[in-house]
């Protein structure tokens, strides 16, 4: 083994003693190195050893011993230096650069990315097999019911790919299909009734891991496959889903009145849920809160319930900032302000503003397409009172 250059004029023996005398803490360091005439300054002294090497332990990749640096005095006995091999530089640590320690990790890579492939494809194959398209009989689309039409309408336009050739995984949408639990309960309301069913070409972690795969799968996360008989056109037909081409008699308005209402009440648990996360109340609603909201909809139009939720946070913010009230009670009271105040003012006959729209949380499709396309009522959804006689109103009117 090479000597350092800064110890060559030394002997072997020598260089032996020096490290004795220098790890036995006899002498000081800067002593030791006026006696052996080396020049260093006393903290580096030990860097110019020759290395260990280590007798029981030889390289894995071309069996030459390993070395080790020698460690400073005060580390000593101890030694943390990392071993290595003095022919093909392998060092003991995963993160080896040494050629064949790259090699040698390039190829486990390259075998479990192909494991990884071979295990894909039989995952595509077992998709194929249970999802494929052609065990599902399309459905006529004159034999789509009110809200059939409501549901699938909404949901083409929200997520029917550019090609028309599939419905795209809600979560990877923009925007809203529907408020809260709605946008869930379309896409089991018409997988229920075989009008959409599962796309096979949709990706692989759409799909629950396990024994039972592939039959468990994320409605959220799944393509769809549209189940619909072309007769003559697809993008005919598509486009008479799409806008909504409904004879006034196909329009069932108790239907359309109740989805109103339930469009309506989640819209304000996702306002309330909204100004309450704004100013730090965490709340769960529950039984009451829908309860409260529904009534609430009897008197007023979702515009003035948002107003309503807003100040009854305020006032409950008030009251908390002013150490009244805790913070809990002051997020279980938003509920009780709302009901009482929705009291007051319909007794009261108080003239209660109409607040709009929040940027953040936009009209979902939902929405837009019962009360703009379906039921012709516009921007009424939001700022009327829903009822069944603006819907009737709507439709009834004689063609212009
Ligand atoms: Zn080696
Ligand atoms: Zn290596």
């Amino acid at each position: 083994m090479k000597l350092h250059e800064k110890l060559q004029h030394l002997s072997l023996e020598s260089v032996e003693d020096l490290m004795r005398l220098y790890y036995s803490g006899d002498k000081a360091t800067n002593e030791i190195i006026g006696l052996f005439n080396i020049n260093i300054s006393p903290s580096r002294l030990y860097t110019l050893f020759p290395p260990e090497e280590l007798d029981d332990r030889l390289c894995p990749h071309c069996d030459s011993k390993m070395i080790v640096n020698r460690p400073s005095k005060t580390n000593y006995p101890k030694n943390n230096n990392t071993p290595f091999c003095s022919t093909c530089g392998h060092k003991e640590n995963y993160s080896c650069k040494c050629d064949k320690c790259i090699s040698d990790r390039e190829l486990k890579l390259k075998r479990l990315k192909e494991e990884k492939e071979r295990k894909d494809l039989e995952k595509r194959k077992l998709i194929e097999l249970v999802y494929c398209n052609v065990s599902h009989k399309p459905i006529n689309i004159d034999s789509l019911e009110f809200e059939d039409k409501v549901y699938l309408g909404s949901l083409l336009r929200f997520a029917l790919s550019e090609d028309m050739s599939n419905i795209l995984p809600l979560e990877s949408m923009e925007g809203s299909l529907a408020p809260g639990e709605i946008k869930y309960d379309i896409i089991r309301y018409l997988y229920s009734k075989n009008i959409i069913t599962v796309h096979p070409m949709s990706s692989l972690s759409a799909f629950k891991e396990g024994e039972d795969f592939p039959n468990t799968f994320y409605i959220n996360l799944v393509n769809y496959h549209l189940n619909i008989k072309y007769d003559v056109d697809k993008s005919c037909t598509i486009n008479e889903i799409l806008n909504s081409k409904m004879l006034k008699e196909e329009i069932q308005i108790n239907l359309a009145y109740n989805m109103w209402k339930q469009i309506a009440l989640q819209e304000c648990l996702e306002y309330l849920d909204y100004q309450m996360k704004k100013v730090g109340f965490s709340f769960n609603p529950g039984e009451k809160t829908n309860v409260v909201f529904n009534d609430l909809l009897d008197n007023f139009s979702v515009s003035q319930i948002y107003g309503i939720i807003y100040k009854s946070i305020t006032n409950a913010t008030r009251y908390y900032q002013e150490n009244k009230i805790t913070k809990k009670q002051a997020a279980n009271s938003v509920i009780t302000r709302c009901q009482g105040f929705g009291e007051r003012a319909f007794i009261e006959q108080w003239q209660i503003s109409k607040y709009s729209r929040l940027k953040d949380l936009p009209q979902s499709c939902l929405s837009e397409f019962l009360f703009n396309k379906v039921l012709k009522i516009g921007s009424k959804g939001f700022d009327e009172i829903p009822s069944i006689e603006i819907i009737e109103c709507e439709v009834c009117r004689p063609c212009d």
